[in-house]
């Protein structure tokens, strides 16, 4: 048994190997960039103007028009004093501008513009360079991409960009309880839901699950299943099957693959029959099979992992402490990850914490943690994972 720490300690030092390829722009969301990027060319790349207007030469009250440049012209004006152009948010603006005046502040009589207040210099006036200089690093390498990364990626001319690989992940649950959703539902028989609750929170995350698997308690069909899975996944996830009942049989069958343990059970409560392992390159999370307990592992353990073998600078979860709404006390003798919702920057611990509760999970956003034993009282800070 290892603690929580030593737990996240031990996924966390383990050796991976990133894998990179050249994505498109257009296929890249949640990605992480495998090399940094620098500005190509100033941003913007010519002094432009920030609205439709004029742009004008010299500081006075009245102005002569002498033509219109729109976004995208290429022609080259130079402009005298005492002249302007009549200009469009975005195109370049004429040699010589001292600022550009927005057409709702002045008025034109024949080809004279007469403005309500003598302009600033400089203003609505977008400067060359003003957001990027030419080769300033814009991303760094670990960098997950957001829409508007992808849209300052686009704005640089950026086609496509060397990416980490997401890792390949499987999930194989196990139980002879267990029908899908939809069928009728015969005497002590449960539906299956963890697959789904997985595949989903991974997807959540922008990782997807190549392969489900629904294989019954019988040892030589969780083996089978377990070798087929590990010849194309990077990470396989397990559900059911690796507690200490007679039916449990997942962890000798990841033993019987060549699956060393990396640990077995954690000092925490839900999901104390947590097991990692690996094999060469691969890695197994096998979790216990309560709804409530293989997604809060998943939360704590798994998501940290498939973001370290995406290379991420992603680490799992954002963390941040909330004042409690209510007195509460952990009478457990393990520490506790509860299902827990932060309301007005308030966190409340939710009613129904049983490892097999999932309603609570469905109406919770994070996961609070509480150590062993512990009383804390309305308004001391507590540690939250947040869900959403
Ligand atoms: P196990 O870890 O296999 O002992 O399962 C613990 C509890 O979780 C049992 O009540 C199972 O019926 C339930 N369970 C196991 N796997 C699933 C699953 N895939 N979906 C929903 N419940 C499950
Ligand atoms: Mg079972």
């Amino acid at each position: 048994m290892v603690t929580i720490e030593e737990a996240l300690k031990i996924i966390q030092d383990q050796s991976v190997n990133l894998k990179t390829e050249n994505r498109h722009l257009e296929d890249c969301l949640g990605f992480s960039l495998s090399e940094n990027i620098t500005a190509p060319f100033d941003m913007p790349s010519f002094d432009n103007s920030a609205m439709d207007g004029y742009a004008l030469c010299g500081i006075y009250k009245v102005y002569k028009i002498v033509g219109e440049v729109a976004a995208g012209d290429m022609s080259e004006i130079a402009l005298k004093e005492g002249e302007a152009v009549r200009i469009f948010t975005g195109a370049k603006t004429p040699e010589k501008t001292t600022a550009v005046i927005m057409q709702e502040k002045v008025s034109v009589h024949g080809d004279k513009l007469i403005l309500e207040t003598e302009p600033k210099e400089g203003q609505c006036i977008r400067r060359k360079g003003e957001e990027l200089k030419e080769g300033q690093l814009v991303f760094e390498k670990g960098y997950s991409i957001s829409p508007a990364g992808i849209g300052l990626i686009g704005s640089l001319g950026i086609e496509k960009v060397e990416v980490f690989k997401k890792p390949v992940i499987n999930l194989i649950t196990t139980g002879n309880e267990l029908i899908q959703p939809g069928k009728p539902k015969g005497e002590g028989q449960i539906y299956e839901s963890n697959s789904y609750a997985l595949a989903a929170a991974c997807e959540n995350f922008g990782f997807h699950c190549q392969d489900k698997k629904q294989i019954e308690d019988d040892f030589e069909a969780i083996k089978s299943g377990i070798k087929e899975s590990l010849e194309t996944v990077d990470v396989l996830i397990l559900s059911g099957g690796i507690s200490v009942g007679d039916y449990d049989f997942v962890k000798q069958a990841l033993e019987e693959n060549g699956v060393e343990e990396q640990f077995y059970k954690v000092f925490q409560k839900p999901g104390k029959p947590l097991y990692f392992g690996k094999k060469e390159d691969k890695f197994v999370f096998a979790l216990p099979g309560n709804p409530a307990s293989s997604l809060s592992c998943f939360y704590v353990y798994v998501l940290p992992f498939l973001f370290q073998l995406g290379g991420s600078d992603k680490k799992g979860l954002g963390r941040y402490s909330f004042p409690i709404s209510h007195d509460f006390e952990n009478r457990g003798d393990r520490p506790s990850f509860l299902k827990a919702k932060i309301n007005d920057s308030h966190v409340e611990i939710l009613n129904g914490q049983g490892s097999s509760m999932i309603q609570s999970m469905a109406l919770e956003n994070a996961l609070a943690y509480i150590d062993a034993e512990t009383s804390v009282k309305k308004g001391d800070l507590i540690e939250c994972l947040l869900i959403s």
